[in-house]
């Protein structure tokens, strides 16, 4: 269940190798007591609520983050001010998704039910290198944006950094929705590159402690390689609905699940987002060109 990484962080494994909706947790064991998001499985929850969690910290608004906060009823709940808000409530949570702006409200709320998370108040906002101050253990908040406005990862001693959904996967940064921010991304992976970690806890890879800094570097260039194969079909002008379906963020959509082509679209219109701002694309009407 736990793994004990020093004195007082614990490592909390999550079920199904923290496939989606699970994720890992990181349980701060010190005169204050702190687990870093709560989708880390029931088994480990109804540990967590029968010893008394001062304070929940939230990563970010995801749903894989965020689930069993409502259980915790004694607790305070952290998050960064700018995801804060999607935490509250279930339709700013879908505003950030972008479900409405393509006309796709119902599969939202179809989602936001499926996935069993519920909204829950949120006492305190964190912000960029605070140190949180547990007792023994200090806690520094890296707001790392990209995947969602208020992403944070939390630095703390012997370089341990938990990393969150900079998660190192070989699918690479997730960043299909509306509030997705391509060059906000980069900076933060690099960011993490800057601070070297001896240790990265990722919410969807658990414990890396081997090559690190490769496997930043390489789960960087992903989002590169993707743009680079956007940029390459555009050489003639491409609407958003042809750029999607060339599945260049995802690779495939097992039968074009509809959800899937949802976050695809929102993948490409992020990317777009940053190669309009690089001045590199323009849109005229409902086409993408290069400049
Ligand atoms: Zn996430």
């Amino acid at each position: 269940m736990f793994q004990t990484l020093n004195n007082t962080i614990k490592f909390v494994e999550a079920p199904d190798r923290a496939r989606f909706p699970y994720a890992h947790s990181l349980f701060i064991d010190d005169e204050v007591q702190v687990l870093i998001d709560t989708s880390c499985g029931r088994t480990n929850i109804d540990y967590f609520l029968d010893h008394d969690i001062d304070i929940i910290i939230n990563s970010h608004f995801h749903e894989d983050h965020i689930m069993n906060n409502h259980l915790f009823s004694k607790a305070e709940i952290w998050a960064h001010g700018l995801d804060a808000p999607a935490i509250r409530s279930e339709e700013i949570f879908a505003d950030y998704y972008g479900f409405s702006k393509f006309n796709e409200e119902h599969l939202g709320k179809l989602f936001y039910d499926w996935t069993g998370a519920k909204s829950s108040p949120v006492h305190h906002e964190i912000s960029h290198d605070q140190i949180l101050d547990f007792g023994k253990t200090k806690v520094q908040v890296l707001h790392t944006p990209g995947h969602t406005p208020g992403h944070c990862c939390f630095l703390m001693e012997d370089g341990i950094l938990f990393s969150s959904d900079i998660e190192l996967s070989s699918f690479g940064p997730w960043y299909g929705h509306l509030c997705s921010n391509l060059d906000d991304y980069i900076k933060s992976i690099k960011l993490c590159m800057e601070i070297n970690p001896s240790i990265i806890i990722s919410s969807h890879r658990g414990i890396i402690k081997e090559d690190i800094q490769k496997r930043l570097h390489n789960y960087l260039n992903i989002i590169y390689q993707k743009e680079e194969r956007l940029i390459s079909s555009l050489k003639q002008p491409m609407t958003l609905d042809q750029l999607t379906d060339l599945v260049i963020f995802y690779g495939e959509i097992k039968n074009y699940f509809r959800l899937f082509k949802m976050w695809e679209k929102m993948a490409i219109f992020v990317h777009l987002q940053r190669l309009i701002g690089l001045d590199e694309v323009k849109q005229v009407d409902d086409y993408y060109y290069l400049k």
